[in-house]
């Protein structure tokens, strides 16, 4: 029965990621719905089949191409759904059933959105990051149970901190190197988890952004120059609080 329901909930983790795709797709274009219309195929317009539409299934099925067009459909659309329920069975395990388990499913579920809009168009909308700082508040206060002080010291720091580098890393270098959207996403991390976990976050973020940064440039031997978003660091970094956090700190505290 346990296994039943496990696997139930995967599916409609899937189905969520198959969801955050077109997030991705349609939310970097300005005015367009999220609900309507119905999936097309991006080459021939082709409305998609809803049985064409499973999360993943339907992707190997079709090995990757569309039906009527036969043009590729990118490995993405599988992969960020697969990805979501993976996310969502880690989060069970970690959480089990209950409401704690749903606001941090909700809140991996803006992460994963803002890292792929990231990648592709090096923004992070402000439509998820405002909405989400008040809402962060709300589970980290009524349902994560942090301290209502700690989440609004996490906004304060958070925005502090990456403003701070901000504007730093603009007068040194004369060029802009971290956005508002960066910003805005700190400290939405921060509200949610609490200021204590900003040491944890911005470590994570910095040391995983700098070795895919210098592996990449290392590959790709372009110049000093070529864009790396941050966002999907500070993501990865949320991601792993979320999972180590407690006993990170528990550890920093036998330390100090
Ligand atoms: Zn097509």
């Amino acid at each position: 029965m346990a296994v039943l329901l496990e696997l139930f909930l995967i599916v409609v983790a899937a189905c969520i990621g198959s969801f955050l795709n077109v997030c991705i797709a349609r939310i970097p274009a300005e005015g367009q719905s999220i609900v309507k219309p119905a999936s097309r195929c991006p080459k021939c317009g082709h409305p998609i089949r809803f049985y064409d539409n499973i999360p993943i299934v339907s992707w190997l099925v079709l090995r990757g191409r569309c039906r009527d067009c036969g043009e590729p459909i990118s490995l993405r659309y599988p992969l960020v759904e697969g990805l979501t329920a993976l996310m969502g069975w880690l989060l069970l395990k970690t959480f089990g059933l209950g409401l704690p388990l749903l606001a941090a499913f909700v809140f991996v579920c803006a992460l994963i959105v803002i890292t792929f809009i990231d990648l592709d168009h090096q923004i992070i909308p402000h439509v998820i990051t405002l909405p989400g700082i008040p809402a962060c508040f709300l589970m980290a206060v009524f349902v994560m149970r942090v301290p209502a002080v700690e989440s609004f010291l996490g906004m304060m720091i958070g925005a502090g901190t990456l403003y701070f580098v901000a504007v730093y890393f603009e007068a040194i270098t004369g060029r802009e190197g971290m956005g508002g959207g960066d910003v805005n996403l700190l400290a939405m991390l921060g509200t949610f988890f609490g200021w204590k976990s900003l040491l944890f976050i911005i470590l994570m973020s910095s040391l995983s952004g700098a070795v895919v940064g210098l592996g990449y440039l290392l590959l790709k031997g372009k110049g000093r120059e070529t864009p790396i978003p941050f966002g999907p660091f500070l993501c990865l970094g949320a991601v792993g609080y979320l999972f180590v956090g407690d006993p990170f700190l528990r550890w920093l505290l036998i330390r100090a």
